[in-house]
């Protein structure tokens, strides 16, 4: 749990953000800075700075990862009309935080490909 790590501080409740969900390994809140009406991210309470840091030993987490973002998507009304999870990996990938965490997006169309 780096002390440095704004999701660590956040996911620990030693910086406020506005939680939808939390258990023992996961937690999500509103993204600060909303791209589209519904803007969730979904993070693991353990430190893992981006995604070619997981381990197959993770492999069930993230799992229960997506599946709890499916289950955020659905107590949030998106899921019907469909929404974007998105995973930014290291700098080129848009990654700015780095401590890892799925962006739920909703509520409007989405455009492909990304910019
Ligand atoms: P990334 O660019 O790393 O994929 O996504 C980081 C996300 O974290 C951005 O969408 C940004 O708006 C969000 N963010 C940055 N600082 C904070 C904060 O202090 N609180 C919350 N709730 N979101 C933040
Ligand atoms: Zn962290």
């Amino acid at each position: 749990m780096p002390d440095d790590c704004l999701f660590c501080r956040i996911a620990e409740g030693k910086i406020p953000a506005t939680i939808v969900f939390s258990n023992d390994e996961i937690v999500a809140f509103r993204d600060i800075n909303p791209q589209a009406p519904t803007h969730i991210l979904v993070i693991p309470r353990k430190h893992i700075p981006m995604v070619t840091d997981l381990e197959a030993s993770d492999d069930p987490f993230v799992g229960r990862l997506i599946r709890t973002a499916a289950t955020i998507a659905r107590a949030e009304k998106i899921a019907d009309r469909g929404f974007r999870l998105v995973l930014n990996c290291n700098r080129e990938g848009g990654q700015t935080v780095f401590h890892l965490h799925a962006h739920l997006l909703g509520g409007r169309a989405m455009v492909w490909p990304p910019g």
